[in-house]
């Protein structure tokens, strides 16, 4: 038996891998492969979860394809009245997600753990309403005696590839929609924090799903790559690092895939003088820290610009002086990160940061957990001083490490940000309604706060990025969620009588 171990800190506890879904039950899978997933507060090995092959994948969209014929042909009513029923036993039960998110893998404190289920269930409750979105138009006598209408069809199966720092959300971005328009759905989740996708395809199936319209393949980049290659599936949605989500773009459209790839991101907040110091400090902390800052959407570049920059480190400083570091199920403010392999790797990011000569203001690498030993942690960390040569500025860390760097004018500032390759989320913080117009305009970022942090868009508009944060097309949820998932066929129509008929072989005109 072959074994892929994703690091290798502690003896394995558990014996049987964590499965598949396939046909509206567990699957184990033919693969000999399979890795440990962790419980990063404590360092052990809570179980390990099998790695499919190209013939588990084989199966799954099988499956997939086998479903899709008669969920398709499923009336809005019966498909909508499902999700509608998901929503009601989510929204109940979501304590239990949450809990095998913070307790047996991601690691993320209980509340940041729901918060990201609710975030999802929005995304349910948006397509708990499709009916209106996905009407076609109808345009009667377009010409005389003929009408033209649209109608929106499903693609057929699809897949979906999250990452690790969102096991529930993530999915919820794309299967509530990608299942309403009347397609069927393979996910294919993170290694790392496999069974938040089990426990989300068992209540779809208690809601009422038929078995085979969604299904769950656990694995990793052997899975990815049948997943898009295979001719059954029709479109990719993708969510992970920048470098995966251009290769997954490329490869699924060379194989003639409709792909929207979201990948990474460096998110800049841009303070002005005139902001209000005290709620600037406390966004920074909160977008900055939040979810050990492995979140796309988190602050991780502070540009002061003018003379505000030494009190807003020191009203951060003060901030961060507060911040609890443990155990998720234990009232903190802050989880550990997801392995000890990506800990030692942003603590290399802070060593690199203090060697350019960055002011390491808050050192999170000398933190105190409220945990075990043995997990992985690393506190909040403040670096000032960092200018943009410094890989702390230029590689995307996502660990809770907030740079702070100086700008003598806005003008100077949006140049740092408009020059970063990353173009996923962006925040200016000033009272001039005018500056911040001016940034919303200028700013060439996909997702802009005023005075807000994390801004993450509500289900009804689209979440995505510019430039190497976004891969394709299509943003996720909303409206581009619906146009991403369907496509449109329009008839012109008529009802012949003998008015019609002789010979013109010119282009057809409306008259
Ligand atoms: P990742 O790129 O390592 O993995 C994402 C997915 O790709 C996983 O399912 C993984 O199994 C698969 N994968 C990994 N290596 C692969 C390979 N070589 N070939 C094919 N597939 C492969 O990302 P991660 O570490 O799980 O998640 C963190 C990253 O995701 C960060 O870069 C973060 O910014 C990004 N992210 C972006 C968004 C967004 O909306 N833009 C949201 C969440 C996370």
């Amino acid at each position: 038996m072959t074994t892929t171990d994703t690091t290798t800190a502690a003896s394995t506890t558990a014996s049987t891998p964590v499965s598949h879904w396939v046909n509206g039950q567990p699957y184990a899978g033919n693969a000999e492969r399979s890795a440990e997933v962790f419980n990063p507060a404590t360092g052990q090995v809570s179980s390990r979860v099998a790695l499919a092959g190209a013939e588990d994948v084989e199966h799954a969209v099988a499956a997939a394809t086998a479903a899709f014929p008669a969920w398709r042909d499923t009336s809005l009513a019966k498909r909508t009245a499902i999700l509608f029923t998901f929503r009601e036993l989510l929204n109940a039960r979501k304590h239990e997600l949450a809990e095998i998110i913070t307790a047996a893998e991601h690691g993320k404190v209980l509340s940041d753990a729901l918060g990201e289920i609710t975030r999802g269930q929005e995304v349910v409750e948006f397509a708990c309403g499709i009916a209106d979105l996905v009407k076609g138009g109808m345009t009667e006598n377009a010409s005389t005696n003929v009408d033209v209408y649209s109608v929106n069809h499903p693609l057929g199966p699809v897949a979906i590839i999250s990452p690790f720092n969102f096991p529930a959300m993530v999915p919820m971005w794309f299967f509530p929609l990608a299942l309403a328009t009347g397609n069927t759905v393979v996910l294919k989740p993170s290694e790392k924090d496999p069974s938040a996708s089990l426990w989300l395809a068992e209540l779809l199936g208690e809601a009422g799903l038929p078995d085979g319209v969604f299904n769950v393949v656990q694995g990793d980049k052997v899975a990815v790559d049948s997943l898009l290659t295979h001719s059954d599936i029709k479109a990719v949605s993708f969510v992970g690092s920048t470098p995966i989500a251009r290769y997954v773009y490329e490869t699924a459209t060379a194989a003639g895939k409709r792909v929207q790839a979201l990948g990474g991101a460096k998110n800049h907040m841009l303070v002005l003088p005139d902001a209000d110091l005290d709620l600037a400090a406390d966004a920074a902390v909160n977008a900055g820290f939040g979810s050990a800052g492995e979140r796309c959407m988190a602050i991780s570049a502070l540009v002061a610009v003018g003379p505000v920059g030494d009190e807003l480190v020191a009203k951060i400083t003060e901030r961060m002086n507060n911040l609890t570091v443990g155990d998720g199920r234990r009232n903190c403010d802050m989880g550990p990160l997801v392995t000890k392999d990506h800990r030692d790797k942003v603590a290399s990011y802070i060593d690199a940061g203090e060697r350019d000569g960055a002011v390491v203001v808050a050192d999170g690498r000398t933190v105190t957990p409220n945990g075990d030993e043995a997990g992985f942690w690393l506190g909040p960390t403040l670096l000032d001083q960092v200018t943009p040569g410094m890989s702390v500025y230029t590689d995307e860390i996502f660990g809770p490490v907030l740079s702070v760097l100086r700008a003598d004018t806005y003008e100077e500032g949006l140049e740092l940000i408009n020059s970063n390759p990353y173009g996923n989320g962006t925040a200016i913080f000033t009272n001039d309604g005018g500056a911040a117009r001016r940034f919303r305009d200028e700013v060439q970022v996909g997702m802009v706060g005023v005075n807000v942090p994390i801004p993450v868009p509500v289900a009804y508009y689209s979440f995505g990025g510019w430039k190497s944060s976004l891969f394709g097309d299509a943003h996720a949820y909303g409206h581009h969620g619906v146009s991403f998932y369907t496509r449109t066929k329009v008839v012109t129509e008529r009802w012949l009588d003998p008015s019609h008929g002789g010979i013109n072989l010119g282009f057809p005109q409306n008259d």
